[in-house]
């Protein structure tokens, strides 16, 4: 199994990085530049990188990182991404440094957005986050409740690598949301913390969005019934309160 680390990009995403011994494999290159420093600084060799989605902040420096490294890029074959070298749809195992990874299709926040699954650790772009999920840019609110289903359906101490530090903000919603919910109140401590201390807020565990996440949690009462609270016309049904969430979500 690969180690993983994070290299920070931009104002607050995070390029993760999987090293075995000297080899290295980065998710997400939205920026060259830092992934280059570091390999230099630690020796590493790149193998691969892995592509979640098409915005620039996450494939952005592969033309400048393939142009130094002659590396497999695995992407979304239905996406326009820079260098494709492995086309995927979801569904495929591959393998990368030593260690299986499965492709799962989620789309959502684009429509060919995919999430790589590695024995318990979860890179999933822009469709979970802390706390949070994806905008809705490509896809219906029914896609991303069903690509939400299929990761929610993995173990629950799974690592998920989300790809922006966006916890805090959506805690802040969440508990908005569900101000009775005393898992999300430990966890906005716990964030406050990591935060105050210079440290990420990822990656959490699958188990704690289950319990803290809004949009993992569209079939709880208090969730039901705090969208109905806001709107007395939406229905009780999963994907109308996901819908519902997510749009009150962007105009919190
Ligand atoms: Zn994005």
């Amino acid at each position: 199994m690969f180690d993983v680390s994070f290299i920070p990009a931009f104002k607050d995403n995070y390029i993760w990085l999987l090293t075995r011994g000297q080899r290295a494999v980065v998710v997400d290159p939205g920026d060259a530049a830092p992934v280059q420093a570091r390999l230099q600084a630690e020796g590493l060799t790149l193998e691969g990188i892995l592509i979640t989605h098409h915005h620039a902040d996450h494939q952005g420096g592969v033309a400048e990182l393939k142009a130094c490294w002659p590396v497999a890029v695995y992407a979304p074959g239905n996406e326009s991404i820079t260098g494709c070298t492995h086309p995927l749809s979801g569904g495929e195992r591959l393998e990368i440094l030593g260690t299986p990874v499965d492709v799962l299709a989620v789309p959502g926040h684009t429509l060919g957005h995919l999430a790589y699954y590695a024995t318990g650790r979860l890179f999933c772009g822009d469709t979970l986050f802390g706390a949070g999920c994806g905008r809705l840019f490509e896809g219906t609110p029914e896609q991303m409740s069903a690509s939400l289903d299929c990761i929610a359906a993995l173990p629950d101490d799974t690592l998920i690598y989300c790809a922006h530090e966006y916890t805090e903000m959506n805690l802040r919603f969440a508990l908005a949301v569900e101000p009775d919910n005393l898992a999300l109140r430990e966890r906005i401590a716990r964030v406050a913390a990591l935060r105050a201390a210079g440290r990420p807020s990822v990656p959490s565990t699958l188990g704690e969005e289950k319990a803290t996440n809004p949009f993992l949690r569209c079939t709880e009462a208090d969730v039901i019934a705090a969208a109905r609270q806001q709107n007395a016309t939406v229905s009780g049904k999963k994907t109308a309160i996901f819908k519902f969430i997510r749009e009150w979500r962007n105009n919190f």
